[in-house]
C-alpha cells in the first residue's frame, strides 16, 4: 500500500479537497501549513502564559520599551511584498463580506472613487461605516482608541453620532 496518486484528502485547515503529493500529507498548501504552525504557536503561548505568569509582565515591559521599534517594523512590513499582499487580501475580504451582506453599511461610500476606503466596524459586529483608508489606519488595532478616534471622524465626515446610534451600551469590539 504505497502512494496512490488518485487518492484525495481533506485539508485540516481550509477543509478543501486536495491530492497529496506525499501519502501522509494532511495540509494542502504552504499557506495552510503556515496557518497550522500559527495555531499551534498560539495554543502553545496560551498554555505557557498560564504556567509562567511572570512572562506576561516581562512581555508587557518589553513591548513598552520597544514600542517605537515595533511600530516602525510594522510600517515597513506593510511596504514589503508580503505586507502588500496581506493588505490586498484583507481588503478583498472586506469587499466579500459586504457583498454577502454580513456587514451592514450605515452610509454609502461618499468618497471619490480614487480614494481607498475601509469599512470601519462601529460596533465590532454588524454596522460598518466607510472611512478613507489612511484615516482608518491612523488608529490601528482593536483598541478602545480605535473606536473613539474613528467615531470622531465619522462625526466629522457624516455628521453622525455613533454612540447615540448604538445606545448607551455599545457592544464589545471583536472581529
Ligand atoms: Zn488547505
Ligand atoms: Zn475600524
Amino acid at each position: 500500500m504505497f502512494n496512490n496518486p488518485e487518492k484525495k484528502k481533506i485539508c485540516l485547515i481550509c477543509e478543501e479537497e486536495f491530492t497529496p503529493s506525499i501519502y501522509n500529507k494532511k495540509l494542502c498548501s504552504e499557506r495552510c501549513r503556515l496557518e497550522r504552525r500559527r495555531k499551534w504557536f498560539r495554543k502553545y503561548m496560551k498554555e505557557y502564559t498560564i504556567t509562567h505568569p511572570t512572562y506576561i509582565e516581562y512581555q508587557k515591559r518589553y513591548f513598552k520599551e520597544n514600542r517605537e521599534n515595533f511600530k516602525r517594523n510594522k510600517k515597513n512590513w506593510y511596504k514589503t511584498q508580503k505586507g502588500k499582499q496581506y493588505l490586498r487580501e484583507v481588503r478583498s475580504q472586506y469587499k466579500y463580506k459586504l457583498k454577502n451582506k454580513k456587514w451592514i453599511p450605515i452610509f454609502p461610500n461618499i468618497f471619490p472613487k480614487e480614494l481607498p476606503v475601509d469599512y470601519h466596524h462601529v460596533d465590532g459586529k454588524w454596522f460598518v461605516v466607510p472611512l478613507p483608508t489612511n484615516i482608518h489606519k491612523m488608529n490601528n488595532g482593536k483598541s478602545k482608541d480605535h473606536l473613539e478616534k474613528n467615531n470622531e471622524w465619522i462625526e466629522f465626515f457624516h455628521n453622525f453620532n455613533v454612540t447615540k446610534f448604538l445606545g448607551s451600551d455599545p457592544m464589545e469590539l471583536q472581529k
